[in-house]
């Protein structure tokens, strides 16, 4: 049994291999049992398979390992495989792959690895990926339903918050749309090696059954102007995608007044504008 959340152990393995800490890569190891146990608690993942991002020194992967049906573990730091092959050597239902998630052809990882099957998703992410693999994952319509994931705690509350609050944006829209995001736990900046400047929440994602009639190229389009231009009214920030005219006839038929700010719009009221435009 390997205890590779302990400080210890971890500061051991990189002295073993002499491995330096890549601040570009978002390289934050979790050195906390108790938040190992929550996030997988979380994701429930007792006979499934597991996508994970950046498994780091395999922290997470090893105690996912002893109850998955299968981890697919994606690192992008080729010193960080010896590392990963070595603490993850007696588990023959993990597969590590040096790759860049973003980059790699997941279609086709999935399709070999996972033979289709459904899967979910588990990572304390890099925090530079955050929003695009966020939004890969859930425009891919992969059979992944279930994202477990740990972020820092101002992108997580800008994902889940609603019109009014001051963290609303264009993201909140965005996975509003597409999934039913919460919030589960908060974590302090302490429980990681090395400490970073903020703290982070784990965040539970699961992917919903949006409408198809929605044209989501129109939608997010109003929304990303909307927000560009938060300050703005809408009829003001909107009409960089639609004329005035056309602008003031969807607001009266949705009910919208025309001196509000994108910040106060639900999603229902985006979607209506964008049905209407
Ligand atoms: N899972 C480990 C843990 O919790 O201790 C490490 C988490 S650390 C926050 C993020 C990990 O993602 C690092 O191991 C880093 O090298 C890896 N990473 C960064 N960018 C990546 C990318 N584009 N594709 C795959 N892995 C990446």
């Amino acid at each position: 049994m390997k205890k590779l959340y302990s400080p210890k152990i971890v500061k051991e393995i990189i002295d073993l291999y002499d491995f330096k800490f890549k601040k570009s890569l978002g390289q934050n190891f979790l050195i906390d049992k108790n938040f190992v146990d929550k996030i997988i608690d979380i994701a429930d993942i007792e006979n499934e398979n597991v996508l994970e991002i950046g498994p780091g020194i395999g922290t997470i992967t090893y105690e996912m390992a002893k109850t998955a049906k299968k981890v697919l573990a994606v690192e992008i730091d080729e010193n960080l495989i010896p590392i990963l092959q070595q603490n993850l050597e007696e588990f023959s239902n993990v597969k590590v792959i040096n790759q860049d998630i973003l980059k790699v052809d997941l279609k086709k990882l999935i399709a070999e690895e996972f033979s289709n099957q459904s899967f979910k998703v588990v990572s304390n992410l890099p925090y530079y990926i955050t929003t695009p693999i966020i939004e890969l994952l859930i425009t891919s319509n992969f059979p992944c339903q279930d994202m477990t994931i740990m972020v820092q705690k101002e992108v997580a509350q800008r994902m889940v918050a609603s019109a009014n609050d001051k963290d609303y944006s264009s993201l909140s829209v965005f996975v509003k749309f597409y999934s039913d995001a919460k919030i589960l736990v908060n974590l302090p900046k302490t429980v990681f090696m090395p400490q970073p400047k903020i703290d982070s929440s784990i965040l539970n994602l699961k992917l919903r059954i949006y409408d198809e009639k929605v044209d989501q190229k129109k939608l997010f389009n109003l929304v990303r102007a909307g927000f560009n231009k938060r300050r703005k009214t809408i009829l003001n920030s909107l009409s960089d995608v639609a004329s005035k005219e056309d602008l003031k006839i969807a607001f009266e038929k949705t009910g919208l007044r025309e001196n509000l700010r994108a910040e106060n719009l639900s999603l229902d009221d985006f979607i209506k504008l964008a049905d209407i435009l």
